[in-house]
């Protein structure tokens, strides 16, 4: 069981052997990037980094993905970065695009109003697209589909530790589901009727009757009844999980329901706390749900990094970044502690 010490997370989830007394085993897994072709400076950063703590070594393919054609600079320079394989794809038109359902003219009012509001991205149509495409799409995209796991990477980012084994062999044999490192509060306005249609969506279906111990993680500990989103999630620009978690008949029809609901548009709701919702709708439990305290993980202002974590000491580089951890808008205490009590969708318990 973890343990918070001061301000560091220092006891190992798990000391992952495995894959050093099994070299051999390989995951059928891609590192999935949805980026820009001008993001490419950005990219280059991004990967050379994480080839050199850990993917020059263990060698999986990865898959770009742009709502644009990559240009052949943006591809030439990529590959010239790695021996490993990369494949460059397109997203199909219907995932970035409007639905017909959609009242555009509405949509564009609630984006000028978020705007005004300041909201970050508030007035971003692209944005919107996008997050609906982490949502929705990413995983039964042509390229990605042939994959059991993925590795979502964004351009920008850091991974600031040595990962000296395979993240995907040690999910796949501790029957992990999904990972993540940093887990945090969402802004509250870009997502005011998400918990309902969520709640809506498994009332309807009779999804999630079954007490789940990670619904807990998500609800509020002091409203009365069902209670409230408490805003926490999983970071999703990292995550290491099995493709079909979402590519699945409870997952699509959630994501249609959500879809139907319009709150990708009159709102502007973020395939993060989408995808984390989603986790106890399917079933998950929390020892299914995998936090990588090993992985030192930079994304913007946001910094996880524990040196001298593990089996495997004095990897990390963390540069004195500070970490988020103990932040007041962190979640992972939560995470770590909140594990006594059971919940549905349905009744209080
Ligand atoms: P943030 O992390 O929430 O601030 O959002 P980002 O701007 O980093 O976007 C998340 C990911 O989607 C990144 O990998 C971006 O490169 C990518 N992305 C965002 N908007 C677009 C877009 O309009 N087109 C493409 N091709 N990628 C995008
Ligand atoms: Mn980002």
């Amino acid at each position: 069981r973890l343990q918070l010490h001061g301000s560091l997370i220092t006891e190992p989830l798990v000391s992952p052997l495995i894959p050093q007394t099994h070299p051999s085993l390989r995951a059928n897994a891609a590192i999935v990037i949805l980026c820009r072709n001008s993001d490419l400076g950005q990219m280059l950063d991004t990967l050379s980094q994480f080839e050199d703590v850990f993917n020059r070594e263990f060698g999986y393919p990865y898959v770009f993905i742009n709502d644009v054609p990559f240009t052949p600079q943006f591809k030439n320079t990529i590959r010239q970065a790695t021996r490993n394989l990369v494949e460059f794809g397109e997203v199909e038109s219907e995932s970035w695009s409007y639905p017909s359902w959609i009242n555009q003219t509405k949509a564009e009012e609630c984006m000028h109003k978020m705007e005004d509001d300041g909201v970050i991205y508030g007035g971003s149509l692209s944005y919107r697209h996008m997050c609906r495409f982490y949502s929705g799409f990413f995983f039964r995209h042509p390229l990605v589909r042939k994959y059991d796991w993925y590795w979502r990477v964004e351009p920008g980012v850091s991974f600031l530790c040595k990962i000296p084994y395979d993240p995907f062999v040690y999910m796949h044999q501790n029957n992990k589901e999904y990972g993540f490192v940093i887990s945090l509060l969402e802004v509250a306005k870009t997502i005011p009727t998400l918990w309902e249609v969520t709640r809506d969506f498994a009332m309807s279906n009779g999804i999630g009757r079954e007490q789940s111990k990670l619904l807990r993680f998500f609800v509020n500990d002091e409203t009365g009844d069902l209670g409230d989103y408490n805003m926490c999630h999983f970071w999703s620009n990292f995550e290491i999980a099995r493709r079909t978690l979402f590519d699945s008949p409870t997952y699509l029809s959630y994501f249609n329901h959500l879809d139907r609901a319009g709150g990708f548009f009159y709102e502007r709701w973020g395939d993060a706390p989408i995808h984390s919702l989603a986790l106890p709708l399917l079933g998950l439990n929390k020892s299914q749900v995998h936090f990588f305290n090993d992985i030192g993980y930079q994304h913007e202002h946001l910094t996880h990094c524990i040196d001298h974590v593990g089996q495997f000491q004095n990897t990390c580089q963390c540069g004195g970044r500070r970490n988020f951890d103990r932040d007041e808008s962190s979640c992972l205490q939560r995470w770590v502690e909140y594990q006594e009590k059971e919940w549905t969708w349905w009744d209080p318990l």
